[in-house]
């Protein structure tokens, strides 16, 4: 028999979205054909700490697994431990800053082992909304109405930044540029709104986007790299219940908010839509996959790229799949995908 592939399962992570990392892992690990791979399972804690467990990946879902100490393997060099050495490819199912933002990538460019999904610039690009939304302009993919600042621009002339905006009209979202989940961001209907949208937005990264806001339908669309090929899937559409979609309405359990795929658009949006998609995976230089969101406005139609998630949410009723699933590729086929994909990487490479 072969010898099995060694795969590392990176999960939980620091940012915001530990949870639905966890939650997401969980459903990989339980699709994945065990025949074929051995699973290594590589906990990164809220603080930061790698973990290898040997538990049940049952545990992973709740958390519990860090209580399961006689399980866990925490001190180790990521660069010499035998165990992490051992793994073939490594599939980081994280989420946001230090997991979807290039930082974790830069570890396995350094470590000399593939991994699943964008890579360095990719990620880096994508998590940060103002190198992002240059890069979509550059491609000819419209952006909506946006300005940006840096901390030190805020610290030295705030009031000339709160008239530029004031000018431009209210309301305005206001967002830490690298983040993710809705962290940080805020509407504003005036300047006092403005004033402690921006501060908050501080408190996550000192580089601020502050777009115009859009009365819109939020369509989304999968992007999947297969056999060097880009394919992106028929759009979905997210109908959220609040006045925006935040991390409450995104991750609660008694969410209001549902996905409908197809968007119920017409056909020639939803075909601008994929094709604006792969133009948008391609200009940050994307691989493996990337949920690409748009806006398309209620009133007129116009289509507006807002963000690429290049680690969009991943579990099983997440949108990502689900737009797969309804092309006919089930979750467990798009794993699978997915992990081929690294692999054929490295070779290529
Ligand atoms: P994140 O990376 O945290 O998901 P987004 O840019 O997607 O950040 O913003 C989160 C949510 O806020 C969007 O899904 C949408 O509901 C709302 N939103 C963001 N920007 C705008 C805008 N310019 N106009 C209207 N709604 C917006
Ligand atoms: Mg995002
Ligand atoms: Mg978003």
């Amino acid at each position: 028999m072969e010898k099995k592939i060694n795969l590392g399962i990176v999960f939980g992570g620091q940012s915001g979205e530990h949870e639905v990392s966890r939650a997401s892992a969980c459903n990989v690990i339980e699709v994945i054909d065990k025949e074929k791979y051995d699973i290594t399972l590589i906990g990164i804690t809220k603080d930061g700490d790698w973990k290898v467990y040997t538990g049940d990946y049952k545990n992973i879902k709740d958390g519990s697994w860090e209580q399961d100490t006689d399980k866990i393997h925490a001190d180790f060099s990521i660069f010499h431990d035998p165990i992490i050495q051992d793994v073939d490819v490594f599939f980081p199912v994280l989420h946001g800053p230090m997991g979807e933002d290039g930082t974790i990538q830069g570890l396995f460019e350094l470590m000399n082992k593939p991994y699943v999904g964008c890579g360095v610039l990719a990620s880096a690009a994508g998590m940060d909304k103002v190198a992002s939304k240059m890069l979509f302009e550059s491609a000819g993919i419209p952006v909506g109405p946006y300005v940006y600042f840096k901390r030190r621009d805020w610290e030295k002339d705030p009031d000339s930044i709160i008239d530029d905006i004031a000018g431009r009209g209210f309301p305005v979202f206001i967002k830490p540029s690298n983040m993710g989940s809705s962290v940080g961001i805020s509407k504003a209907h005036n300047k006092e709104e403005f004033i402690d949208g921006v501060n908050e937005a501080l408190r996550y990264d000192h580089k601020i986007v502050v777009e115009g806001f859009l009365n819109a339908r939020e369509i989304e669309c999968a992007v999947l790299e297969e056999n060097g090929e880009i394919k992106a899937a028929i759009p979905g559409e997210v109908v959220a219940s609040k006045e925006f979609y935040d991390y409450e309405a995104k991750y609660s359990d008694d969410q209001d908010s549902k996905i409908v795929i197809p968007a119920q658009i017409s056909d020639a949006l939803l075909e601008k839509i994929r094709e604006y998609a792969i133009k948008a995976f391609e200009v940050i230089d994307g691989s493996g996959l990337s949920r690409v969101d748009f806006f398309v406005t209620r009133a007129t139609y116009n289509i507006y790229i807002n963000e690429i998630n290049t680690m969009p949410g991943f579990t099983n009723i997440s949108m990502y799949p689900k737009m797969w699933e309804n092309m006919g590729v089930s979750y467990a086929e798009l794993v699978e995908k997915l992990i081929q994909g690294a692999a054929v990487k490295r070779v290529n490479n």
